[in-house]
């Protein structure tokens, strides 16, 4: 009974996403070939897959923004399609002939599982228990370039066509461009697109010109670069269309929203995301909110460079960014009371809400906690950085659980029920307003990424964990806090500082969270009960010992040394196998999951355990 209904869950959630035509069930049966994974491979993955379930109410929604949120919905789809596409030149094709096997009713519970690991992996390679990159369909393997270099292209072949001709290199690595060889088929592909979608060649001056002599004159890279808006064309003028609809249904109600929409429709076919990201990041909208396009460069392991495809529709949690900007009201204080000598102005409107998770798409979906973008620096300089907390990821009781997990495996039993779900969303808010407070710059001027170097985001992260364990004391004599709720979020901080392994000096977040639970024990807010094998919190202590930490921290911030940060670093970041080797053995015993697949009411999955009527 349990398998029928999570079949049919996942029947329902990938007709939704499925951007290909239905096919019909045949009446021949098939047979899998070995290229895909077994049901017991797929079923091992997915038994340590977290299942998460998002469905915030719409009910504070006008009819215009309903209809804004089915037309930017319709938009996701297509950045899910994009973004595997992207990942993965067979991706698409591969997942439309599961769906055939699958419809044809051929090993049913086999490529159901399939289906589910495909929807958890966002297309046909999967992060195995062992942590390999595995295919579990018949498809190529994952190279670094994923789709957006030419196939299979090594970082040295690109190099060397560079060197040939360097001022191709900010064309090829462009944030927003896909690279090609230079062939005949591929030059007639993309100047017959911009033929047929003259806007395109009008949004992008001398682009045609470009393309047409290489094709009369070969390139000696052999290599070019050509937009997203051009590689992706039919699908981004149909999210331009899509994204301009939505504006026009809530231009009445919420013109600020609206414009952003309408810029950020323009973006897509210029590929360059100024207009939308000035009027989103200091844009006050209503209700809705919403990432869209394509930032992050995780996936492109070749450079790091290329932006991928997702869209994040968020509804606005209207209470919690209320309280939020009634206590950023007092943020100069709190400012003027951090423990050193500060001139700082802090600005009055930083743009910073709680939200809830409507749906999620592409390189968005997943369990984010929060959204802080852009990353491009001239624009986050001119514009300064959306923070777009997700606030039913955050509180999410699924995935409370398997933190509560984690705390109870490492502490002793006295503190179990100190923690809550709340906690994590108040120390994440607060984390992301810590980073506009503090020292911004050295006492001699200069800028912290330079004067520290590789561990400036170690120590910008570690002060910022800080300011918000050091407000929690002020926050609460403001009523903020219930006596409660700061208990829950200075227990929140010991969660988080807390490593199931050793970190390595290059990963700045466990580095600095190491650094964090040795200066607790140093500083006795943490006592090691080595009989049950668990940590004691003494909460008197905590404010003291964080204030120390914090003082440390922004004096070697405005030194900007780097040796001296980094004897700082080396000092704290001691692992002793009988402390935390064990704490962090009892915290992996107690792992169920590994993966988490998320799901979204609004576009139709449903809830685990919810059978079809
Ligand atoms: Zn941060």
């Amino acid at each position: 009974m349990q398998r029928l209904t999570k079949a049919l869950i996942f029947c329902a959630a990938v007709s939704h996403l499925a951007a290909w035509p239905v096919s019909t069930p045949t009446a021949q049966a098939e047979e899998l070939t070995g290229a895909y994974w077994t049901q017991e491979q797929a079923q091992a993955v997915l038994n340590k897959t977290l299942r998460v379930h998002l469905a915030p109410s719409l009910d504070a929604l006008s009819p215009g923004e309903r209809a804004a949120v089915e037309s930017l919905l319709e938009a996701g789809k297509i950045m899910q399609s994009l973004y595997e596409d992207s990942r993965h030149p067979e991706a698409l094709k591969a997942h439309a002939e599961l769906l055939r096997l699958h419809d044809s009713n051929v090993d049913n519970r086999r490529t159901q599982a399939l289906t589910d690991l495909y929807r958890l992996s966002k297309g046909p390679i999967v992060t195995s228990l062992d942590n390999e990159r595995i295919a579990f369909l018949p498809v190529a393997d994952e190279v670094p370039g994923k789709n957006v270099y030419p196939p299979g292209i090594s970082k040295e072949e690109i190099e060397e066509a560079l060197a040939r001709q360097t001022e191709l290199r900010e064309i090829l690595l462009h944030l927003r461009a896909i690279v090609r060889q230079s062939t005949p088929g591929n030059l007639a592909t993309d100047l017959a697109t911009l033929e047929q979608h003259p806007v395109l060649s009008v949004l992008h001056p001398g682009l045609q010109a470009q393309l047409m002599a290489l094709r009369d004159n070969p390139s000696p890279t052999g290599l070019y670069a050509v937009p997203y808006s051009v590689a992706y064309a039919d699908k981004l003028l149909r999210a331009h269309t899509l994204l301009n609809d939505a504006a026009k249904a809530i231009e009445q109600e919420d013109a600020a929203f609206a414009r952003y929409l309408r810029n950020r429709a323009r973006d897509f076919l210029s590929d360059d995301y100024e207009s939308g990201d000035a009027s989103w990041i200091t844009g006050r909208f209503q209700n809705l909110n919403a990432q869209i396009g394509s930032y992050e460069t995780y996936d492109d392991q070749l450079y790091g460079v290329k932006s991928f495809f997702g869209l994040s529709l968020l509804i606005r949690d209207n209470e919690r960014s209320a309280e939020l900007a009634a206590a950023i009201d007092g943020l100069q204080e709190l400012e003027a009371s951090l423990p050193y000598e500060s001139t700082r102005r802090i600005r009055a409107d930083i743009p910073v809400g709680v939200y809830n998770v409507i749906a999620d798409f592409g390189q968005t979906r997943g369990a984010n906690t929060a959204t802080i973008l852009p990353n491009e620096s001239y624009l986050a300089r001119q514009y300064g950085r959306t923070i777009l907390l997700r606030g039913n990821i955050l509180t999410n009781p699924d995935l409370y659980e398997k933190s509560k997990a984690s705390f109870e495996a490492a502490v002793h039993e006295n503190h179990h029920s100190d923690l809550t779900a709340e906690a994590k969303l108040y120390r994440t808010l607060w984390h992301e307003i810590g980073h506009y407070l503090g020292v911004d710059r050295t006492a001699d001027g200069r800028d912290l990424s330079v004067a520290l170097e590789d561990a400036a985001d170690l120590f910008e992260e570690m002060k910022s964990d800080l300011v918000a364990l050091f407000a929690v004391q002020r926050l609460t004599a403001a009523d903020y806090y219930s006596e409660q709720e700061a208990i829950a979020v200075y227990a929140g901080g010991i969660l988080r500082v807390l490593q199931k392994n050793q970190p390595r000096r290059d990963q700045p977040y466990q580095t600095m969270q190491l650094m964090q639970w040795n200066w607790f024990l140093e500083h006795a807010v943490l006592t090691f009960d080595a009989r049950s094998g668990s940590l004691r919190i003494d909460y008197g202590l905590y404010h003291d010992a964080v204030e120390k930490l914090l003082a440390k921290v922004l004096s070697i911030q405005s030194a900007g040394n780097r040796d001296q940060a980094e004897s700082f670093v080396q000092k704290y970041t001691t692992w002793d196998a009988r402390l935390h080797g064990i704490v962090a053995e009892n915290m992996k015993a107690r792992e169920v999951y590994r993966y988490t697949l998320v799901t979204y009411d609004a576009i139709g999955d449903l809830e685990p355990g919810e059978s079809v009527h």
